[in-house]
């Protein structure tokens, strides 16, 4: 796909906040979402944010503010999930997309008085998880989070003899993915609270976030075939922040020999807006650049053209005592999506190679997008080396793993100059007391 006007940066929007410097929803973004008004007991329904409201794709296909398959996109996505828009395919959200960018540009402001009655302000509103995820996988995919998470277990070789060859992941819990602003109840489980102890069952000790990328697919692929490498990035429906909590020390007596389980499967939190594949299309960028002396990826997952995006991501914490003192929550990581060694498409192609079928909303998450410096690392057990060393915040706080209280909230842009940067809304959730 080629850019086009809904890229061009020099159109503005008729609705004023989303022609702001650094808005994270300016015409050339319009990312997907669901919503209702905040408590009106409203049916949930799709729409579309521009500035600081969200277009009611419901109530504007009612009054056929739209036609043709923008018409039907909008009618695809007027229920309480996106699914049936998403496996559509890419065709669908485009035309929507293209007829939104027009009603919604500044050139259109004639429009205006047929479109305002169904902008509703994101104040006002209370968003859900876009879709029915019906599966969720979450790779492994950034070289340095490999590296660094392998150094305890294989201090000698810390990165698996699979890594350059595999997009590495492991099945997650669908059911548990909550939308930003759920709370995370820190979870039990079985733990080793020495190596020469006997296990326990206990509330999490060590709990920790992961800085993600999460993405869903669009149009699957039927049972026993495959998605070719050159058409797995068009199955990308959008993109989102995930985290993905992780209960390390659960997750350390668990993961032998099989992997994470339920020190992963207590919540994963994402960001409600989805980012089209369309709307990432200025802020592509060559895939990570392997050492030399790295395999080539094998030809089935050799791609004719780049495969990698330029997003930034950011993540904060805010501590009960910084929130009391008025202080603002504190910036602990940037990562970003250039920073896997593996890219999107091959994941989405690795997926299915072996015949398993994908099906509109399933959910990937890319793994831990941590980078080769100090503040580019996506997660507390690479910043304090599993616990060892405290990371100490703005007021002399310090935390080795997430305590009580402790909110986390990831936000995102991506930017390429010559064009408008976007942004990804919101990834954040508090941690709330185990259960007694
Ligand atoms: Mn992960």
């Amino acid at each position: 796909m080629a850019l086009d006007d809904t890229h061009d940066p020099k159109r503005k929007s008729w609705i004023e906040t989303a022609n702001a410097a650094g808005a994270e929803f300016p015409l050339q973004n319009l990312p997907l979402g669901v919503f209702r008004r905040k408590g009106s007991g409203e049916a949930p329904r799709g729409g579309v944010a521009i500035g600081d409201r969200i277009l009611d794709l419901a109530s504007a296909h009612r009054a056929r503010l739209l036609s043709g398959d923008a018409a039907q996109a909008a009618e695809a996505a007027s229920g309480p999930t996106l699914n049936r828009l998403m496996g559509m395919g890419n065709g669908a959200s485009r035309a929507l997309r293209r007829a939104l960018s027009e009603a919604l540009g500044a050139e259109a402001a004639s429009r205006r008085s047929a479109v305002e009655p169904h902008l509703v302000a994101m104040r006002d509103a209370e968003m859900t998880l876009p879709c029915e995820i019906g599966d969720f996988s979450d790779f492994f995919s950034s070289i340095h989070h490999a590296t660094n998470a392998g150094r305890s277990l294989r201090p000698d070789n810390p990165l698996a003899a699979n890594f350059k060859y595999i997009p590495v992941a492991y099945h997650s819990r669908a059911s548990s993915v909550v939308a930003d602003g759920a709370p995370v109840r820190r979870p039990h489980g079985q733990i080793k609270p020495g190596s020469s102890e006997a296990p326990i069952h206990s509330a999490c000790r060590a709990l920790d976030c992961e800085v993600e990328l999460g993405f869903y697919i669009g149009a699957g692929n039927a049972l026993g075939t495959s998605i070719p490498i050159d058409q797995a990035e068009d199955r990308i429906f959008g993109f989102c922040l995930l985290n993905d909590w992780s209960a390390r020390d659960i997750q350390g007596w668990e993961s032998t020999p099989l992997g994470p389980f339920l020190g992963k499967s207590f919540c994963t939190t994402v960001s409600p807006w989805i980012v089209t594949l369309a709307a990432m299309e200025p802020f592509r960028c060559a895939d990570y650049a392997r050492a030399a002396g790295d395999p080539a990826p094998l030809p089935y997952l050799t791609a004719k053209t780049e495969g990698g995006f330029d997003i930034a991501i950011e993540a904060l914490i805010s501590t009960p005592k910084q929130r009391q003192a008025g202080g603002t929550p504190m910036r602990f990581a940037l990562c970003n999506a250039r920073n896997g060694y593996w890219t999107v498409a091959q994941m989405v192609t690795h997926h299915t190679v072996n015949g398993c079928n994908l099906r509109p909303g399933d959910l990937f998450g890319t793994g831990t997008l941590s980078g080769p410096e100090a503040g580019t690392l996506g997660c507390l057990l690479e910043i304090t080396k599993r616990g060892s060393e405290a990371m100490t915040l703005a007021n002399g706080e310090e935390r080795r793993w997430l305590e009580d209280g402790d909110e986390i909230t990831f936000r995102a842009r991506a930017e390429k100059p010559g064009h408008v940067g976007i942004g990804f809304g919101q990834c954040g959730g508090r941690i709330e007391p185990a259960t007694a």
